[in-house]
């Protein structure tokens, strides 16, 4: 299996190298070249299997001969052995046809687990076959971050730097961050917004000669192996719910875009997916491109929800690229308008094709508090803001014929004032990790300076300290 820029002019790569490398050289995110599809008898034979199981039957054919089978199926094992659900990802009914997906069972209660655990193993396999020592560095608004450090602690090779706004992020997030004792951990509170994190961190990776020194890698939502990863739960939901035989909707609660990109490639896979319905809280420029066809920035307005709040959805290539028949230069000449005019317009060929794969819907946040009430006395589940943004795109969308299923991407208790606020509950963390407000924590304050954060990651990583 080859791997392909979006934007056409970097070199084609194996699954390892796309993964180990994660933003190409043109600026583009990797793609397969070609989408392996599975039958509808071996969608069907998913049923009753194990999450490890379908897991393996997904990915398999994307990693190529990267991994042996005892590779991929060991990494897979180790990978959701620690989540908190023997289902990994289990269904529960909210309302007759609606369904909420639980993707919050991992050690960071949001859904990042899924593939951040999946692709420390990976790494962790790669570079001990190539004898590579690399530098992970990634920037986030909370839950990335957490997993990512989370999966990567005390692997052998690897060192974590995560980029984080100081002072934006919740409690829970924070002390996720700053509480492990791993050596190869760093977290890094930067002076600025989630923004100034993510340029920084693109600035890095623009610098060839520091990428090349430190072996910098990514693994921010962009990173190719993560999208697979989240595929695996669309074919485990929508296996238990009847497909191959029927046909299923999903509802996503999206910022990035990675989430919901993976029920796509698992819908070009074979799977039966009516409708794959985008949900956007208040920061909605994917809803108003899809309502409008202009992609505009338009500053980001914090919201309840912070794992939505964005204003560049940087999946979002990877769906224009499939829209405009895989035209590379088409693509990076959108995305040249975007970087020097703040925005661009869809043509209205690809515009019908995004609306042929996707629906969407907009949640403001006096309806996202209102829908986290509502829920708690409709069903019983107490929902965390991102997945409320889903549920109620996803009650507004549903169809009697066809199950809905909403992806619930992080615990209530990840963002327990939304939900006290909306509920008068305040959710519980589980008991695996009571202790966390605890655990001491360890942080290093870093300015919004490129030639700073260079020098303290040389500095650091160098400093070869044994493991934790
Ligand atoms: C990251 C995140 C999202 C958005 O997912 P994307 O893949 O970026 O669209 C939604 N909810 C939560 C809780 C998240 O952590």
């Amino acid at each position: 299996m080859r791997y392909i820029s979006t934007r056409g002019q970097a070199p084609v790569l194996s699954f390892a190298e796309a993964m180990l490398t994660g933003l190409a050289r043109d600026g583009g995110l990797y793609v397969p070249e070609t989408v392996p599809s599975l039958s509808k008898d071996e969608i069907a034979a998913m049923a009753g299997q194990s999450y490890e199981e379908v897991a393996y039957r997904v990915m398999a054919p994307f990693v190529g001969d990267t991994f042996t089978e005892a590779e991929l199926k060991g990494a897979i094992a180790k990978a959701y052995a620690g989540f908190g659900h023997v289902a990994r990802a289990p269904l529960v009914q909210l309302a007759p046809g609606h369904f909420l997906l639980e993707l919050f069972h991992g050690p960071t209660l949001a859904f990042k687990d899924f593939a951040m655990q999946i692709i420390g193993q990976l790494f962790q396999i790669a570079l001990a076959k190539q004898g590579k020592r690399i530098t992970i560095v990634g920037a986030t608004s909370g839950d990335t971050g957490s997993a990512a450090i989370e999966a990567f602690k005390g692997l052998e090779n690897v060192d974590v730097f995560i980029l984080f706004p100081h002072g934006r992020v919740s409690d829970v997030q924070r002390r996720q961050m700053t509480t492990p004792a791993e050596s190869n951990v760093h977290a890094l509170a930067l002076s600025g917004t989630f923004d100034d994190c993510q340029n920084r961190l693109k600035d890095m990776f623009n610098d060839f000669a520091f990428r090349d020194e430190v072996g910098l890698a990514g693994v921010n939502s962009i990173n190719w192996a993560r999208v697979l990863a989240q595929v695996v739960y669309y074919f485990t939901a929508a296996v238990s719910l009847g497909a191959p035989g029927r046909k299923i909707s999903f509802t996503v609660p999206t910022g990035n875009f990675g989430d919901i990109f993976a029920g796509f490639i698992a819908r070009e896979m074979g799977l039966p997916i009516e409708q794959l319905v985008i949900a956007t809280n208040q920061n909605d420029i994917l809803h108003r491109c899809l309502s409008t066809g202009e992609y505009r920035m338009d500053g980001v307005k914090p919201s309840i929800s912070p794992s939505m709040d964005i204003q560049i959805s940087s999946n979002f290539e990877r769906a224009l690229f499939w829209a405009y028949g895989k035209d590379g230069a088409a693509v990076a000449q959108l995305m040249e308008e975007l970087k020097t005019k703040g925005g661009f317009t869809v043509s209205q060929g690809a515009l019908e094709a995004l609306r042929e794969t996707y629906a969407s819907g907009r949640v403001s946040e006096a309806e996202t508090a209102q829908t986290i009430t509502e829920e708690r006395t409709r069903s019983g589940e107490l929902l965390c803001p991102h997945s409320a943004v889903g549920v109620r795109v996803g009650h507004a969308h549903a169809r009697p014929e066809t199950p809905m299923v909403t992806l619930a991407t992080a615990h209530p208790a990840k963002f327990p004032d939304a939900v006290e606020a909306a509920t008068g509950l305040r959710p519980g963390l589980p008991a695996r990790m009571a202790d966390l407000f605890e655990r001491p924590e360890r942080v290093t304050r870093v300015p919004n300076d490129l030639a700073a954060l260079e020098a303290l990651i040389r500095k650091a990583r160098t400093l070869g300290e044994p493991r934790a």
